[in-house]
Order: structure tokens, then C-alpha cells, then sequence
């Protein structure tokens, strides 16, 4: 199970550790060695189908996770964090754009590890206003780096759109499989808010310049571009940028799923001093070189690697 975690931080990166958040003394370890003045807490499992299968699973490791590494940042005087929430607490909002103001709901057991972990978070700076921490939440993150050298990976069948395509578009897979095309939207696909990885990436520079402001709190920002793209226009973008066919296969919807949702950006515009820069022509153009030059991701077509 620990091949499955994705269990480090991004300061862990740099002094090349790799740590189950759980492992409470290998954690302790950890800020016994190095003095952190923060934490980006990106680590927990994401998909939402497994998260229906295997909900304990997911609160074992989300959940326990982040109340392991809560604690032993509070024992070593931490008490700055960045956290990767995701606006799949918004459930199925009533409108769009989504604000950070709109009530919170969970569709499954993933959505409810953001949720609880949005939950203490606001609590434990309520009982200690020592705390400083900001909740990013994630619209739909696409893309790769323009270097072509870094980017998703997924294992098994992807669940997501663009990994998806991104399979069909180099031969792994026959057909994307669309889920819906009687929604109330412009084309009748669903419509999502992608944002570039790097855009994503620069977010959470900017919430780290924002830790050092006094008394933030615990503040929560949308990440995403605020602009909606159908499942159409996304396959469109990317058969422009690849200069392939990707074939469709029209089906109904996906169980639970939403049919419009895009964020409102401004108080992130506002309070972080951030906006995301790329559109969807770029992130299908970086996830492409990132494909054409990665088409087996970090492995290779046997699976050997
Ligand atoms: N989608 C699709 N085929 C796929 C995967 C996703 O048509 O193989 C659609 C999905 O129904 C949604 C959009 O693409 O309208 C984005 O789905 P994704 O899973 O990437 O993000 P989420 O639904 O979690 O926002």
C-alpha cells in the first residue's frame, strides 16, 4: 500500500526524504533535523471512484495523514500551511462562478477528506490564532511543464479528461468515452474551469508570500482561471495542438458528476496578487510535448519501468 501513497512534502523533496505523513516518528524525525518555517501539504490519494470503493482507505490516509503532520508541526513551532483543497467541496453548486463563499458539500469519500480537512483546519486556528494557513482550492489542474519533461503520469485507466485524451492522442487507448451530452450547456458536454499546472504551481507562491503578511488566519482562495471549457472544446483545443484525431464515443453521464462549474477568481486576484496567465490552447500544448515525448508518462510500453 505505501507504493500507493503519495506521501511527501515539497520541502521533503529537497532534502530528498520520502515519508509516509502517518509515520509518526519518521515525521518527528523530519522537523527534529530541519527547522521548516512552512509546509505545502499537496500528499493525499485523488480518485474519486476509488475513494467510493475503499473509503477507509481514503480517511486512513488523508485524513490521519494530515492530523499526523498537524501535530507534529504544532510540537516543532510550525504553524504555516498551504493546503491543496479542491473545489470539489463545492458539490454540484447551485450557480456559477463559484465563490469562496458558497456552502460546502462532499459527492464522495474523497470530496470529504477536503472537506474534514478544510474543517480542522479552521478549527485548530480557532483554538490557536498562532496558526497561519491558506486553503487552495483546485479547479480542474491540466497541462504539463513547457520543458515537456515533467508531467502526469496516471496509473491504470485514467479517470480524468486530459489524461485521458492524452492516451487516445498517442495510441495507448481507441476512443475517449464522453460522459453526457444533454446537459444544459453550450454544446451539451459538461464544463469544467482547467488551469495550467504552472498557473497552478504559481498559486502557491503566492500563498507562501501570503504567510508571511500578520494575521491572515485561515483563508481559503480559488484556484482556476474563471473560465468554463465544455468537454468538446477541450478535445477540439487538443486535436489543434497535437495535430491528432481523437474519437468519441457520445455516452451518458457519469454518475455524479456536475454539469457546469468555474470559479470566481477575484479574491485570489485581490488577496494573493495572482491570476492565472494560460489558456486552454497552452495547457494543450505543454500536456502534448509532454506526451509526444513521454508517451509511456515515466515507464516504458512493457510496464517494465
Ligand atoms: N469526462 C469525459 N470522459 C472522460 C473523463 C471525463 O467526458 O473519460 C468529462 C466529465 O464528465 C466532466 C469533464 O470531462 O464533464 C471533466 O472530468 P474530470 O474527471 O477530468 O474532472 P471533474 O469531473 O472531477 O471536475
Amino acid at each position: 500500500m505505501i507504493g500507493e501513497l503519495w506521501c511527501w512534502f515539497f520541502q521533503f523533496l529537497c532534502l530528498n526524504l520520502q515519508v509516509d505523513l502517518r509515520d509518526k516518528p519518521a515525521l518527528e524525525n523530519v522537523f527534529a533535523e530541519t527547522k521548516f518555517d512552512a509546509v505545502i501539504h499537496f500528499a493525499g490519494l485523488k480518485a474519486v471512484g476509488e475513494s467510493m470503493q475503499k473509503p477507509l482507505l481514503y480517511f486512513n490516509n488523508n485524513l490521519i495523514g494530515t492530523i499526523t503532520l498537524l501535530e507534529v508541526m504544532a510540537a516543532h513551532g510550525c504553524k504555516q500551511l498551504v493546503f491543496s483543497s479542491s473545489a470539489t467541496v463545492y458539490g454540484w453548486p447551485k450557480e456559477v462562478p463559484c465563490t469562496e463563499e458558497f456552502p460546502l458539500s462532499a459527492a464522495n469519500p474523497y470530496g470529504r477528506t477536503k472537506l474534514f480537512i478544510e474543517e480542522i483546519c479552521r478549527d485548530i486556528y480557532s483554538s490557536d490564532s498562532e496558526w497561519k494557513i491558506i486553503l487552495l482550492r483546485y479547479f480542474n489542474p491540466v497541462g504539463a511543464h513547457p520543458s515537456g519533461y515533467i508531467g502526469e503520469d496516471p496509473r491504470g485507466i485514467p479517470n480524468n479528461l486530459m489524461p485521458y485524451v492524452q492516451q487516445v492522442a498517442v495510441g495507448r487507448r481507441p476512443h475517449l468515452t464522453v460522459f453526457g451530452t444533454d446537459y444544459p450547456t453550450k454544446d451539451g458536454t459538461g464544463v469544467r474551469d482547467y488551469i495550467h499546472v504552472v498557473d497552478l504551481a504559481d498559486g502557491h507562491i503566492a500563498a507562501l508570500r501570503k504567510l508571511s503578511e500578520a494575521n491572515i488566519g485561515c483563508e481559503v482562495y480559488n484556484l482556476g482561471t474563471g473560465k468554463g471549457t465544455s468537454v468538446l472544446e477541450m478535445v477540439a483545443a487538443f486535436e489543434k495542438a497535437s495535430g491528432k484525431k481523437i474519437p468519441l464515443v457520445m455516452a451518458d453521464r457519469r454518475p455524479g458528476d456536475a454539469e457546469t462549474v468555474y470559479a470566481a477568481t477575484e479574491k485570489a486576484e485581490r488577496e494573493l496578487s495572482w491570476k492565472a496567465n494560460y489558456g486552454v490552447d497552452e495547457m494543450c500544448r505543454d500536456q502534448w510535448k509532454w506526451a509526444s515525448k513521454n508517451p509511456y508518462g515515466y515507464g516504458s510500453p512493457d510496464g517494465t519501468n
